[in-house]
């Protein structure tokens, strides 16, 4: 079991003492941290002690609080900036959650840079939330969206990327890991580096992968735009980050007016604040940004690589398993190494029953098209069960997963 000793300390997380399943006696088996990741004990702490000691508004107030509040605040956005390897956190704008991000660099930066004539490419294995907010700047500023595709394995098209580069995109959208497929794609920085030098701006989702300790040295990557969400990473629903290059800042506009985010109003008109407080009108998630700063402390306590491989391990040994069961069949390429999830689809189950009847044992997996319809039809299957790994996930989940879906397929052999 010591391979698999949890880098984590599971007795942070308070959820896990709950009995759950058809008796509400079992244990809780927690396989949905891809969804959103369990809170620990200190996060939870974080947002107790700043409801109780500095519950103020930023920014404006020239009271304590106030700057005690503008201070945790502003802690929490410089310590996202070292967190993704960022040199300035001016350029670490605090947004709701990564689809917030998305949009914001869609009509922030596309919506203002590019038009008619210019192409979007976005990557086939890409969440909803890295897909819609182009389609939506296609549909309004007649942009062309163009599909860089993946096979049936999972795997992005390399060829017909490179055909799609001839076309000198303007933006290159790409998931870091995709929430559905159990590996970081192999070409993915081949692609980042193709696309800089067809003169294309890059955009990687980090929301998946930044929550199992995979996160860009942001400066460092060929990356113009890095999402991600606190939830995905022991933090709170209701804070998230959209990274911006300094290229890519400098030709941005605001998309939301309001308060906090000019200099200056008259009946003219307005003057716009500087960088970051032009991107982030209106009160923000204070608790929540201020305790995405505690969870990311227990992440580089742990140690991110050994979170990373810790989640790799018990999505590889339960792909191992579960590939192993009659009818059970795993999406994605099964050659490449696992990052912190698998999905699979049980012959004659429908994968929303397989929920239920995992959820009857306390197994707590996703089943559906998890945000990612394009890649389910590139694969061939409408939806799916998605077991999901993190820093926390014992070897004992990964058995109590395969035992139900083990009895799901005698169940489905039986009525078959
Ligand atoms: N991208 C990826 C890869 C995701 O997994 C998710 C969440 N499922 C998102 C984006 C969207 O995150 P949020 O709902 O926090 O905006």
């Amino acid at each position: 079991d010591d391979v698999f000793a949890p880098p984590l300390d599971r007795g942070e997380f308070p959820i896990l003492q709950r009995l759950v399943g058809r008796d509400g006696a079992r244990p809780l088996v927690y396989l949905d941290s891809a969804a959103t990741a369990l809170v620990p004990e200190r996060v939870i702490g974080a947002v107790e002690r700043f409801l109780r000691t500095s519950c103020a508004n930023i920014h404006r107030g020239a009271h304590l609080l106030a700057e005690e509040a503008t201070d945790a605040y502003e802690g929490a956005r410089e310590h996202l900036a070292s967190f993704f390897g960022v040199d300035d956190p001016a350029r670490v704008l605090l947004v709701q959650n990564a689809t917030d991000a998305c949009n914001l660099a869609a009509f922030g930066w596309g919506a203002r840079v590019l038009g008619p004539g210019d192409v979007v490419a976005v990557a086939e294995d890409n969440h909803h939330a890295n897909i819609v907010c182009w389609q939506m700047l296609a549909e309004r500023h007649g942009v062309e969206v163009a599909w860089i595709p993946i096979d049936a394995d999972g795997r992005l098209d390399l060829e017909a990327w490179r055909l799609l580069a001839e076309r000198a995109p303007g933006l290159v959208a790409l998931s870091a890991q995709s929430n559905v497929l159990g590996f970081a794609q192999p070409d993915l920085r081949i692609v980042m580096e193709e696309a800089k030098r067809a003169g294309a701006l890059v955009m990687l989702d980090g929301a998946q992968a930044a929550g199992h300790g995979d996160v860009a040295d942001f400066d460092r990557m060929p990356v113009d735009f890095y999402v991600a969400s606190a939830h995905k990473m022991m933090g709170l629903g209701g804070a998230g980050t959209l990274v911006c290059s300094d290229g890519a800042l400098e030709r941005m506009a605001p998309v939301r007016g309001g308060g906090g985010m000019i200099e200056r109003v008259d009946r003219e008109g307005y003057v716009v604040a500087r960088r970051p407080n032009a991107f982030e009108a209106g009160t923000p998630a204070i608790a929540a940004t201020v305790a995405w700063s505690a969870a990311l402390a227990m992440m580089e306590e742990a140690g991110l690589e050994a979170i990373r491989a810790h989640a790799g391990a018990l999505a590889a040994d339960a792909a191992r398993r579960l590939a192993e069961l009659p009818g059970v069949r795993l999406l994605g390429d099964a050659a490449l190494p696992r990052e912190s999830l698998v999905s699979f689809v049980v012959d004659g189950v429908h994968p929303h029953d397989a929920g239920r009847l995992l959820d009857d044992e306390g197994v707590m997996a996703r089943a559906g098209h998890h945000c990612a319809q394009p890649l389910h039809r590139a694969i061939g299957v409408p939806s799916s069960v998605r077991a999901s790994f993190a820093g926390y996930s014992t070897a004992s989940d990964v058995d109590a997963l395969v035992a139900a879906v083990a009895r799901m397929t005698e169940g489905a052999a039986r009525c078959a």
